[in-house]
C-alpha cells in the first residue's frame, strides 16, 4: 500500500475510541520495526519524523524513498502515514516536496495570530495535495531538537480558533510532557482536554510525550478524544538498553558478534516490543 495521509485513519480512530500511534524514527532499523509490527499486528501506523531526524537521515527526501521502498520489499499492506513532526514554517514546505504524507507546522511558539495565518496557508497546499495537516496549540513541555517548554496547558478558545481553519488533527498541550516525565509530574489536565474537545467537536486530538504516561491516563485521554499518541522517547530507551545489554554481556566479542546485524538485533527487537505493547494499549491492533 502507498503512503496514505492520516485524516482516514485517525477519524476512525476517533469514531472507534482508539488511537494510532506515532511512532518517531531514527534510521533504517527503527522504520522496519515499525512497520513489521504495524503489518503483524495488523494496526494503522504514522511514521514521524522530526526535523533533527531528517537531517540525521541525510535529509527528508532519504528518509521518504526509505520508506516507500521499505513499504514495497516487505509487503505492508496496512495504512502508513509518513508525518513530518514539529515542522517549522519552512521544514513543512521540505517535507512537501520530499513525499511525505502528513506534517505537523508547530506554530506554538508564535503569537497566535502568525500561527493562525501560516496555518491557514499550510490548509489550502496540504488539502490540494491530499495530505493531513496537525497543528499544536499551546507548547508540550520538555526538551525536542534542543527547546525546552514547560507542560502547559492549552486555551481551549485558541484551539478553537485554530481548529476551525480546517486542520485535520490538533495538538493541544494539557501538561504533557517530552521525553522522561519527572518524579512530581501532576499528570494529565483532563479538564483541559475535555474543554478542548467541547470546543473544537469532532476534531481528532493529539497527545504528544506519550512515554511514561501512565495507561489509564492514556485510555481516559482517548475516551475524552484523543485519536493519536506520539511515542519516542520509550523506543530510545528500549533500544539503548538491549544494546547495553548485549555489549555488558560481551557478546561483541564471541565469534562475529561485532557485525552490525547482529549487534543491532536485540535493540531492534526491543523497539518492535515497544511497539506492540503500545498498539495494544492504544487498541489499534487489527484495525487496519
Ligand atoms: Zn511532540
Amino acid at each position: 500500500m502507498a503512503l496514505v495521509s492520516a485524516k482516514e485513519m485517525l477519524e476512525k480512530a476517533r469514531d472507534g475510541k482508539y488511537a494510532v500511534g506515532q511512532f518517531n524514527i531514527n534510521n533504517l532499523e527503527w522504520t522496519k520495526s515499525i512497520l513489521q509490527t504495524a503489518e503483524e499486528l495488523k494496526s494503522p501506523v504514522i511514521l514521524g519524523v522530526s526535523e533533527g531526524a531528517g537531517k540525521y537521515m541525510a535529509g527528508f527526501k532519504t528518509v521518504a524513498n526509505m520508506v516507500k521502498g521499505m513499504i514495497e520489499c516487505l509487503e505492508i499492506t496496512v495504512p502508513v502515514a509518513l508525518h513530518l513532526d514539529h515542522g517549522t514554517y519552512e521544514g513543512c514546505y521540505k517535507c512537501i516536496d520530499a513525499g511525505f504524507s502528513s506534517i505537523m507546522f508547530d506554530g506554538s511558539k508564535l503569537p497566535i495570530e502568525e500561527n493562525v495565518a501560516k496555518t491557514k496557508e499550510l490548509v489550502g497546499v496540504c488539502n490540494k495535495l491530499g495530505l493531513s495537516l496537525e497543528a499544536e496549540v499551546g507548547a508540550i513541555g520538555g526538551e525536542e531538537d534542543g527547546v525546552i517548554g514547560r507542560g502547559e496547558c492549552a486555551d481551549p478558545d485558541e484551539c478553537k480558533k485554530i481548529a476551525d481553519l480546517g486542520v485535520d488533527m490538533l495538538a493541544a498541550g494539557i501538561g504533557n510532557i517530552h521525553g522522561k516525565y519527572p518524579a512530581d509530574w501532576p499528570g494529565l489536565s483532563f479538564d483541559t482536554l475535555a474543554a478542548v474537545k467541547k470546543k473544537v467537536g469532532k476534531m481528532p486530538l493529539v497527545l504528544h510525550g506519550g512515554t511514561g504516561i501512565p495507561t489509564d491516563m492514556i485510555k481516559k485521554a482517548i475516551s475524552l478524544g484523543v485519536a493519536k499518541i506520539n511515542v519516542n522517547t520509550e523506543c530510545q530507551l528500549a533500544f539503548t538498553a538491549a544494546t547495553r545489554k548485549y555489549i555488558e554481556e560481551g557478546k561483541d566479542l564471541v565469534g562475529k558478534g561485532f557485525d552490525p546485524r547482529k549487534l543491532l538485533a536485540p535493540g531492534t527487537q526491543a523497539i518492535k516490543d515497544t511497539v506492540k505493547e503500545k498498539m495494544e494499549i492504544f487498541g489499534s491492533v487489527g484495525k487496519a
